[in-house]
């Protein structure tokens, strides 16, 4: 039933520059965009949220932008390899 799908970080989508990711860890699948070295958008479906244990976790719901941090790592891989551009 829960398919899992493979890494799609060449995955790019066409409007708005976004990249979708997974999470190293929890394998949620979220779309990023980086629109500065510093400015870094990721856009959490409901799918992931729930998926992400990070994210669900008391600390960070606590928190005004809660993000795993898995996800960032992974972020900056696709950065260093190129996945993951400024847009
Ligand atoms: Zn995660």
């Amino acid at each position: 039933m829960n398919r899992i799908h493979p890494l799609t970080e060449r995955q790019e989508y066409l409007i708005g520059g976004y990249v979708e990711l997974s999470c190293a860890r929890c394998a949620a699948q979220v779309r990023v965009r980086k629109s500065s070295p510093q400015q870094t958008s990721v856009q959490w479906s409901s799918r992931a949220t729930r998926q992400c244990p990070a994210l669900t976790s008391d600390e960070q719901l606590q928190t005004p932008a809660p993000t795993c941090p898995d996800l960032r790592r992974s972020i900056q891989h696709a950065v260093r390899t190129g996945s993951l551009g400024v847009t």
